[in-house]
């Protein structure tokens, strides 16, 4: 069914797109996605080094999890390749190590009870789990005894910049990590895109294109909703039916005229600072692909050192690390961390080829979740025309947000039905 509503979504990240690409398929067709870099990707970043993608922001994917994000590849026909195998260093060893295998029964176990608090806790949304997951994770582990799982998959969490376990609410971290993540890595090998992540998204922008506006280099400067919403950018004023903040909701504080729920709300949002350094290495893991993960840098008395780092071809020696980066850590700050830290497991940093810091993973503190702050959220969704979407309402991989944003789309979908489309877009 066709629907005159017309939506500015502010983002042209995986949440922003997703969400686009769905209002089309639903009928919408006066769609403005804002997008104020030169390109779509957001945190779907990847790089060109020595003629060869490489990832500084998302990477990799699960089977089965990934289902929006696999269509929208599998449609402008990008080839994915397994992930390297993981392993795991000690810095203190200098070494790689293996987990404990005495501990494998209890993982099991725990993983086993892990699924089945899951499906008695999550309900779906964030705003609809147990609230006892709104505690921080630390405190969930240690009231269900999941200690042993929980320090197997810290990898997936603090390093990759997923926070700490002391602060994080739990609903997070359950978010991340579903019943289908775990069928997905048992049944088939987590994977990476040949060509990055980034190209799905700007094939997925290219296409839309021929129905709808995708505007790249086009900063939202101001949001005023009066009946409607006006919408700033590049000297233009465009007045929509919707809008759909599919971005951090706390770096658009300076740009939307929020009530005092909205400031209240958004200031709220809560992120660490994170970096990828892309580096020429030799002598860590030559000739071949790896991931490795540095364990004993995964702790707050580390942060600015590397926690993991991915290198995607046998024969390039390109490293991607990941670390926390705090501003007062200067690039030559890292670098130097980064430099010690290889060359205790055995490698040279060569040359530092590419960076890019990054406000990783927003999310709202567990205080906010345990005062109601998600429902609220929840239950003004829609007032005042405005819709928000993305990495805190649901999680910060493309998986989560190209889900959310389906869903969002049909619930945008249902409650424009009879909007009066008042919306003329002009320039
Ligand atoms: C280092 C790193 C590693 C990651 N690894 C993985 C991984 O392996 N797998 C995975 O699935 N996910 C991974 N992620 C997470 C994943 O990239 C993000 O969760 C997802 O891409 C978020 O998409 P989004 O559209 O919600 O937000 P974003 O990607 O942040 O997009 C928001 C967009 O809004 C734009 N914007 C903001 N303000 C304005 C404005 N005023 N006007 C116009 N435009 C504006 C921004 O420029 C941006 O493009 C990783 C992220 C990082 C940083």
């Amino acid at each position: 069914m066709r629907t005159s509503t017309s939506v500015a979504i502010l983002g042209g990240g995986a949440s922003g797109l997703t969400l686009a690409r769905t209002l089309v398929d639903l009928g919408f067709t006066r769609i403005v996605v804002f997008e104020r870099e030169a390109e779509v990707g957001g945190k779907s970043c990847t790089i060109d080094i020595d003629g060869r993608p490489h990832d500084l922001g998302a990477t990799m994917g699960v089977p089965i999890d990934y289902r929006h994000v696999q269509r929208f590849s599998r449609e402008a026909n990008l080839a994915t390749t397994p992930f390297p195998i993981e392993q795991h260093y000690r810095l203190a060893e200098g070494r790689e190590v293996s987990p404990d295998p005495r501990t494998l029964p209890r993982v099991l176990a725990q993983a086993a009870a892990y699924v089945a608090m899951h499906a008695r806790s999550w309900r779906g949304d964030l705003h609809r789990a147990d609230p006892q997951l709104f505690a921080p994770w630390s405190e969930v582990v240690e009231r269900h005894g999941l200690g042993d799982a929980s320090r197997r998959m810290l990898c997936y969490r603090t390093g990759y910049g997923y926070g700490f376990d002391d602060e994080v609410p739990a609903v997070m971290y359950a978010s991340l990590i579903r019943p289908q993540t775990l069928l997905g890595l048992a049944v088939g090998s987590p994977f990476m895109w040949r060509t990055g992540t980034q190209p799905i998204w700007k094939a997925l922008a290219t296409r839309l294109s021929c129905q709808i506006e995708v505007r790249t280099a086009t900063p939202v400067t101001r949001i005023v909703r009066d009946g409607g919403v006006v919408v700033y950018s590049r000297g233009r004023r465009e007045r929509f039916d919707r809008l759909a903040i599919a971005c951090d909701p706390r770096s658009v504080l300076g740009i939307l005229d929020g009530n005092a729920a909205e400031r209240r709300w958004f200031s709220q949002v809560r992120t660490y600072p994170y970096s990828t350094f892309a580096c020429e290495v030799e002598g860590l893991a030559p000739g071949r692909e790896s991931v490795g993960y540095i364990d004993d840098n995964m702790s707050r008395d580390r942060v600015g050192h590397p926690m993991a780092w991915v290198k995607r071809y046998a024969n390039q020696d390109i490293y991607v690390f990941h670390l926390f980066a705090p501003a007062d850590l200067r690039d030559a700050e890292l670098t130097r961390r980064i430099a010690g830290d290889v060359e205790r497991l055995g490698g040279r940093l060569v040359s530092v080829r590419a960076s890019r810091r990054w406000d990783f993973f927003p999310h709202f503190p567990s205080a906010f979740m345990r005062a109601g702050g998600l429902a609220e959220i929840d239950q003004w969704q829609g007032h005042r025309h405005t819709y928000l979407i993305g990495e805190v309402l649901s999680f910060a991989t493309m998986a989560r947000v190209s889900e959310h944003a389906v869903g969002f789309a049909h619930r945008m979908a249902r409650e424009s039905t009879g909007v009066t489309a008042t919306a003329r877009m002009a320039s």
